[in-house]
This record gives C-alpha cells, sequence and structure tokens, in this order.
C-alpha cells in the first residue's frame, strides 16, 4: 500500500500566493444540508486535485488527465499554490459540528493534505534538494503495464504525455540546489535503470498495437528525444558541483513536521521514539525469558549465556532453521489462509465476508524482484477489480540466498507474515474500507493506520491463542514486533539525533537479531527517506492504547469482535480521529 502523498513527481516555488475568492460551490441552497453540501464539495476538490497532479490521477486509476505532464516552472508552481489556497479557503466555510462521521474524517484528511502540502513547498522545499522528486518514469510505466484501457488508446497518450519530457527536465535544472548527495545518486540510478521503458518495452508494446507504421514511428521518434532528455538529467546529476550539499538527515524541526503530516498522530515524533526505547528494553526482557525457559529444551544441559541478547540470538538461530523448502514456498503460503479464517471465525475475532475470498497468484513479472507476498488492491477508481495475495517464488535464486531468505521467513514468521498482509491484516482491512467506500479516504488514506492494524492483528491472533501459545511462536514474534519498533528507534535516531552508520547497523544486528544484509538495506532506505518508517510502530501503539480505553470505557460490555469490527468501520483514518469517535 503505497502512499502518493509525498511523493509526486512535482515541484513547485515559492510563489505570491493567489488569496482569490473561496470556491465554495454548493452549499449556498438554504435546502442543501451540511452533508450533502460537503459532498458536493469533495467532487469538486477532486477534480481540481487531478488537475494539478495528473501524474497522481494515473497512480490512482483516474485517467482523464493522461496526456498530460506538469512541468515544473513558475507558472505550474502558481498554479499549484492557488489550488492549495482555494481549497483551504472552501473548507473554512464548513461547520464540522454538523457534518456526519465519514465526512468528518473526510474534511481531516483533505485539510492535512493540502497543509503538508503547503508546508513541503514552502518550509521542507523538498523540490530543491530531492532530485528523486523529478522521477516520471514511473507513470510511463504504468501506463504500459497496467491494463485499464485498451492498448492503442494507452500509447496515444503515453505519446502525447511524452511531449513534455525535455521541457520537464530543463525545469527540474533550474530548481535543484544543494542537492543531498544520496538522493542525487539515487536519482541518477533510478533514471539511468528506468531508460528500458522508452527503449526497449515501449517497442515491445507497439509490436503488439493496432498503430499505423506511421504512428508507431513517431511515437518511437519522440521516445529516443525523451530517453536522450532522461539520460541527459542523470549526467548533469552526476558533474554537478555541489559547494554545500545538504545532509540526508532532516533535522529535528523538519521531522517534526513531516511527522505531524505523514503519520497524524495524537503523539510528537519525540514521544513515539521514548515510547518505541521503552517497548524495546519491555520485548528483550520478555524474550529472555521465554528464551530461559526453551533453552532446555534445544540446548539440554549446556550453560545458559550470561548476557541476554546473546542468549537471544542462539535461541532465534536455533529456530530458525526450521522452515520449507524454496519450492514449496508459496504453496505453504496459500494452505495456510484458510487456516487464518477458520481460526478467527472458531475465536469470534471479527466478521469476515464470505464472499470476498482473497485470491492468491504468483507475483507478475512487471513486478518480480520482490519475494515474499504483498496485496494488490484495484485503484479507488477501479470498482470490478480484483485484489490479489502476490507470492514471489524462489525460483532460480542460489541455494544461499534461498537458504537465509528462508531462514528469515522460517516456519513461525511465515504465519505472522500471512495475518500481517492477508487475514486479518492489510486484506481484511481492505475489505471493510471497501464497505463505506469514500474516494477521499482510499485517496489520502493514512499509512500509519493500515500499517498499525497489520501489526495489531499479529499481537491479536496471538493472544487468543494462535499458534498454541507455543513460547517459540511468541518468541518469533516478539523478534518481528522488535523490527517494527527499531524502524521508529532507526529513523528519528538518525534524522534527529545523528546516529552513526556504525550504530545504526549495530542497533539492527544486536538489538533486533536482524542478519547483515537486511541490517545494510535498512541503513540504505534510512538515508533516503524519512519518517514513513515510523508509521508501523505508531499505529500499532495508538491502536493497543486505544484498545485499552476502549476496554475500561466498555467495562462488563466490553467484546473484542465488537472493537474490531468498529474500528475498522471508519476506514483508512488517522487512529486519533478514531480514538475520538470511539471513546465519545
Ligand atoms: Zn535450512
Ligand atoms: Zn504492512
Amino acid at each position: 500500500m503505497q502512499k502518493h502523498l509525498f511523493t509526486l513527481g512535482f515541484a513547485a516555488l515559492l510563489a505570491a500566493c493567489n488569496t482569490g475568492s473561496s470556491t465554495n460551490t454548493g452549499h449556498t441552497g438554504a435546502d442543501t444540508s451540511q452533508n450533502a453540501a460537503f459532498r458536493e464539495y469533495e467532487a469538486h476538490y477532486l477534480a481540481a486535485l487531478w488537475k494539478t497532479y495528473p501524474e497522481w490521477a494515473t497512480a490512482v486509476g483516474f485517467h482523464e488527465h493522461d496526456t498530460v505532464l506538469v512541468v515544473p516552472d513558475s507558472a505550474a508552481m502558481e498554479a499549484e499554490l492557488a489550488f492549495l489556497q482555494q481549497q483551504q479557503d472552501s473548507l473554512q466555510s464548513y461547520d464540522t459540528s454538523k457534518l456526519g462521521v465519514s465526512l468528518l474524517t473526510d474534511y481531516y484528511l483533505i485539510r492535512n493534505q493540502l497543509e503538508g502540502r503547503k508546508w513541503d513547498l514552502e518550509k521542507a522545499k523538498t523540490y530543491e534538494w530531492a532530485p528523486t522528486s523529478y522521477n516520471v518514469i514511473g507513470t510511463f510505466a504504468s501506463m504500459l503495464n497496467e491494463n485499464y484501457a485498451p492498448l492503442d488508446e494507452r500509447l496515444r497518450s503515453f505519446h502525447a504525455r511524452m511531449a513534455n519530457i525535455p521541457a520537464f527536465y530543463a525545469a527540474a535544472k533550474k530548481l535543484i540546489k544543494d542537492p543531498v548527495p544520496e538522493l542525487t545518486s539515487l536519482a541518477q540510478d533510478q533514471h539511468l535503470g528506468g531508460l528500458s521503458i522508452f527503449e526497449k518495452d515501449l517497442a515491445d508494446s507497439l509490436s503488439k498495437s493496432g498503430l499505423s507504421t506511421a504512428e508507431k514511428k513517431a511515437l518511437l521518434d519522440r521516445a529516443k528525444t525523451a530517453a536522450g532528455a532522461i539520460r541527459d538529467f542523470a549526467a548533469w546529476l552526476k558533474a554537478l558541483k555541489v559547494e554545500h550539499p545538504r545532509s540526508f538527515r532532516l533535522g529535528g524541526d523538519l521531522y517534526e513536521s513531516k511527522f505531524k503530516y505523514d503519520i497524524q498522530s495524537a503523539y510528537t515524533a519525540a514521544q513515539i521514539y521514548d515510547s518505541a526505547i521503552a517497548r524495546k528494553n519491555w520485548i528483550h526482557t520478555e524474550m529472555a525469558r521465554i528464551s530461559k525457559q526453551l533453552w532446555p529444551k534445544y540446548f539440554g544441559s549446556t550453560p545458559v549465556p550470561d548476557d541476554q541478547l546473546v542468549l537471544i540470538k542462539r535461541m532465534i538461530d536455533t529456530l530458525s532453521i526450521q522452515h520449507v523448502k524454496p519450492a514449496e514456498f508459496q504453496q505453504a503460503i496459500e494452505q495456510q489462509l484458510p487456516t487464518l479464517s477458520a481460526f478467527i471465525k472458531e475465536k469470534n475475532l471479527l466478521y469476515m465476508d464470505p464472499s470476498k475470498p482473497l485470491k492468491v497468484r504468483k507475483e507478475p513479472g512487471y513486478m518480480a524482484g520482490v519475494a515474499g507476498a504483498s496485496i494488490s488492491a484495484p485503484g479507488p477508481y477501479d470498482k470490478e477489480g480484483n485484489t490479489y495475495y502476490n507470492v514471489g517464488s524462489l525460483e532460480g535464486w542460489t541455494p544461499e540466498r534461498a537458504e537465509s531468505y528462508l531462514r528469515e521467513y522460517n516456519h513461525y514468521i511465515l504465519q505472522i507474515l500471512n495475518i500481517h498482509e492477508a487475514i486479518p491484516g492489510h486484506y481484511t482491512q481492505l475489505v471493510y474500507a471497501n464497505q463505506s467506500p469514500s474516494l477521499i479516504k482510499s485517496i489520502l488514506g493514512n499509512g500509519a493506520m493500515i500499517e498499525g492494524w497489520a501489526v495489531y492483528t499479529e499481537q491479536m491472533m496471538l493472544e487468543n491463542g494462535y499458534g498454541n501459545n507455543e513460547p517459540e511462536m511468541w518468541l518469533m514474534w516478539y523478534k518481528w514486533n522488535l523490527r517494527a519498533v527499531c524502524n521508529t528507534i532507526l529513523d528519528y535516531s538518525v534524522h534527529v539525533n545523528n546516529m552513526s552508520k556504525e550504530d545504526a547497523i549495530k542497533l539492527l544486528t544486536q538489538e533486533a537479531f536482524q542478519q547483515q544484509a537486511e541490517a545494510a538495506g535498512k541503513w540504505k532506505r534510512v538515508s533516503v527517506t524519512s519518517v514513513q518508517l515510523t508509521s508501523y510502530y505508531t499505529g500499532y501503539k495508538e491502536i493497543i492504547d486505544l484498545r485499552t480505553a476502549y476496554k475500561e470505557k466498555m467495562g462488563d460490555k466490553y467484546n473484542l469482535k465488537a472493537f474490531n469490527e468498529q474500528f475498522l468501520s471508519y476506514g483508512s483514518t488517522p487512529v486519533k480521529y478514531i480514538r475520538q469517535l470511539m471513546l465519545n
């Protein structure tokens, strides 16, 4: 579930705000209720949103602006700031106390999108220092790969949209100032790596199309020019002499604000960091207790190591040997799903719509490279689309690579992965979200709520006896949970507290029991992203907190199934708002 909010391949300049009259269309009629008026406003907002961000529109499956590539020049910047200002003015004219629950949460999400984007343009200025924000290639790739319209139609839009690629990169060069070296080199890799879309994949698609020879030639000629502009941009980045390169570390002030807009938590980033540290220490104590209890079963009379981290690591390494064979990986995942559904039914944990079984499929070729499992949901504009559980295959992997991977996704973790990704994690949450369809919540849905729910369900299943309360299962879940906790600690420590690479690797390998390769990958991720890594733990913590408060409020009438179902009924809304709605 990728969020697109702050990753638009688009940038804007600080320009004089257009504070023109607000566009309060639709709520002037005396006979129109506030709710009906707001519903109408939402339609206006979305129409304006897609006009302002045509690439984002394509990504969510709204294809009316597929021929447009906005050049990030000063006119576009002014238009974007005018859009933000107008929408903010419009929002202010609604009385939130008169809005129904679903529309009220929509209101908060829209307000946050506008404020967050304005903050990005005026304060964070990502467009200056993050050359990665100018990558147009993903949009073009999706137009070739996704089957939303007949191929010929998609190719004609592709053709029209390519026209602005040279101007797009010319404008980008003017905006980039003291870029972050890590993001500069990542942008080079991404641009060079994506060239095959224009230099190879397009030709493959053309050969399957019904376009005329002349049309095909015009497309290929333009693709050549586009590829040239992209190659030139990468070379320009490489040759760029930067006197005062910006650090990849976001710094405390920007971090707190970004956390506020991206995570939408009731807590500050600093509070979440403190909470994660406390959670890590608590988990270590629990893991040591379980490891000690299990020790004689696996190590007989061998003395128990004194150091608790050494003790835990030895136990985890030993348990990780239990895993499926590479060839049985997909089958093992598929076979677990009915078991999970049956368990939820038996324990009465939440209602699962039997008319929406999850379709498991082998991961399609264009997504390949990432093994494991992921959920592909249809875009908010594609009502008939299927939801798939993509399972990657380990075909063609060296035995060493497969072994290391399977130890990570061992007998225990594989079950936890299925809970997280599918039932009752991401997939189940999605089924519920679709029952009260809100375009706003599908588009601006809160990533911390979505990830938090998936993490919460892992614990919820184990608490109710999934895995027969085996200490091995709990130990492995704590390891998995530590990953979410340490994602938060790492992100905050690196971006705010200047944590060194060496200390980061130490944290992940020694205190979160990760493999060297996994830790190295995480370091790379934290040096090119910020804040997103905190979403898993923040959402989880807020849901657990809410459940505790809800339990207290309900007293004898508390029921877990009712909690789960009510929680999910609000769609992908930030937990702090769900909290207000459930506790008031
Ligand atoms: Zn093995
Ligand atoms: Zn997830």
